[in-house]
Formats: structure tokens, sequence, C-alpha cells
């Protein structure tokens, strides 16, 4: 048994493309990648560059797993959208090349092209050496949409899938809920709550809030535990990229402070964005909503 139930921890932070400033930062280069994982599922939700370090990391896991199970190693890989920086670690992701593994792939069909066609259409050599044919571990995919939600059991290290208006979601499981957030070009991203033993963390990037707040995403994530919410611009950025489908962090704020959240990470921040800006960001956000706090790789919750 490991020391924790549920860990939930960003490898990616970053929007839009990963970046190496020369002074490093100290929040991240990585584009988006979160784990949320308890002893018997490893869930991931978005493939963006920070995936490949959480590759290596699982690596020894995975093979100490079939050493003492003989079974494959299930891992859920769960997509908010399919924009470059949400899928460019894929093909690095070095468990897809470990036959002990079965990959689950979750997330939207965009614009009526299904979720497998567009990974297959990615993961092809005339953009990398291989294609999705040549992951050794085993595969699934499955297209999401607003009426399903996700759980997992104890007993069952695959994801099962319920319907919203027909199936309760098991207690004791580790559950997620999705919605479609329609501002985002060009067929919207999915924010994602995650749920354990009543505590939630929402997962809401590439969503660009509404004046006022979207009131369909404050419901979603009302009273959560933490929000993790796109922010990546400052409030003079915004005034050029409105209509970018991403959101300035007091939009953020807005909406942590109307979902009465207890604590509100500010996301996807901006490549051009040094630390100093971010820090500036921080501190302005905290007039708005006092429990912001700037989304960095170092970040990891155990409950
Ligand atoms: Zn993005
Ligand atoms: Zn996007």
């Amino acid at each position: 048994m490991k020391d924790f139930e549920l860990k939930v921890k960003l490898y990616g932070v970053r929007g839009s493309y990963p970046i190496a400033p020369e002074n490093g930062t100290k929040y991240g280069g990585n584009t988006t990648c979160l784990l949320a994982r308890t002893s018997n599922h490893v869930v991931i939700i978005d493939a963006g560059s920070g995936i490949i370090k959480l590759g290596k990391e699982l690596i020894p896991e995975i093979l100490e797993y079939k050493k003492n199970t003989g079974q494959s190693f299930h891992i859920t890989l769960l997509f908010t959208h399919t924009h470059y920086d949400h899928l460019l670690g894929l093909p690095f992701f070095a468990p897809v090349y470990m036959p002990d593994v079965h990959m689950h792939f979750i997330g939207p069909a965009t614009l009526g092209v299904d979720l497998e066609q567009i990974l297959r259409n990615t993961v092809t050599p005339q953009y990398f050496p291989v294609s999705m044919d040549e992951f050794r571990s085993g595969k699934s995919f499955a297209n999401l949409n607003e009426n399903m939600f996700i759980y997992f059991d104890h007993s069952n290290p695959e994801p099962q899938f319920g319907h919203v208006s027909k199936d309760e979601i098991p207690e004791d499981a580790l559950s997620i809920e999705t919605m479609k957030y329609y501002f985002h070009p060009k067929d919207g991203s999915y924010p994602f709550k995650i749920t354990w033993n009543d505590q939630s963390i929402v997962f809401a990037t590439d969503v660009e809030a509404y004046v006022g707040g979207d009131h369909r995403l404050i419901n979603f994530a009302r009273n959560a535990d933490v929000l993790i919410h796109d922010a990546q611009y400052t409030l003079e950025q915004y005034k050029n990229f409105a209509g970018y489908g991403h959101s300035s962090y007091a939009m953020a704020c807005d909406t942590a402070k109307q979902a009465n959240v207890k604590k509100l990470l500010l996301f996807h921040h901006d490549p051009n964005n040094s630390d100093e800006v971010l820090e500036k960001i921080r501190s302005e956000a905290k007039k708005l909503f006092e429990h912001s706090e700037l989304a960095s790789e170092k970040w990891e919750l155990v409950l």
C-alpha cells in the first residue's frame, strides 16, 4: 500500500508551447499535464510536454507491477481537447512503448473527428518516426461527451463509464465528471471534476470566462477544494487576446469567488510571461481572491 490514498500532481503548467527560459523558471516550462492517482489507478489529464517526465517516473512501478502480478499496468489518459500543447508529449511518453501497459485514451471528438483518428493522425510517420500501431502497449479509445462520467472501482484497473441521467456515481469510487466548455476555438474544451472521498478538484484549462463568470462552470466548480483555472493573461494582455480562448487572472478569480472554492491555482501560464510577471499576477490575484496561487510543476496534493 502506498502512503497516500489520492495524489494529484502537476507536471506541466505552461500554455501554448513549452519554454526553457535562459534564467530558468521556478514555475515550470512544460505544457499541460496533471496526474491523479490512487494506489490502484493512474489517471493522467492531457499529454503536454509535462507527460514526458511523468512517463519516466512510472517505468519502475510498471516493471515492479508486472513482476508481482503478471498483469498489464493500466493507464487512463484523458484529454481536455487535443490542441498541440495538450498532445505533443504523447509520442515521448515511455509507457506507450511497454508491452505490459494498457493505455485507455479518452477524450472528445473534435469537429466530427473521433479521438482515435485525431491521435492516429498526429502520431504518424510524416510527423514522427513511428505510427501509433507501433506503440507496444495495449490501446483502447473512447470519445468523451458531457453526458458521461468516468469512475474507477477499487477492484478494477480499467475505467468505467456512467451516463449522467441514468447512473449514479458509485460511492468510494474515484470519479471524474466533465462538461463541455464552448468558449475555446474551434470546438471547445472539457473541464474535469475529480472527486474522491467528498473532496473535489476541478481542472478547467483552456477556458475563456465571460464577463460576470460562466454560470455553467461556476456550478460545476461549486465548493470545490481546489479549482485549477486558465489564467493565461494579465489584464493588459487580455485586451489584445480576447477571443483566443483563454482567461485573464481576474476572470479566474471571479469564477473562484462565485463558485466558493477553497483554493484557486492560476494555470496555463503564457509562455511570454517571466516569473516576475507571474509573481505580479499572483499578488494582483490575491487582492481579488485571497486563496490564489500560481500553478507550478512542484504542486501536489495528497489526500
Ligand atoms: Zn492550451
Ligand atoms: Zn487549447
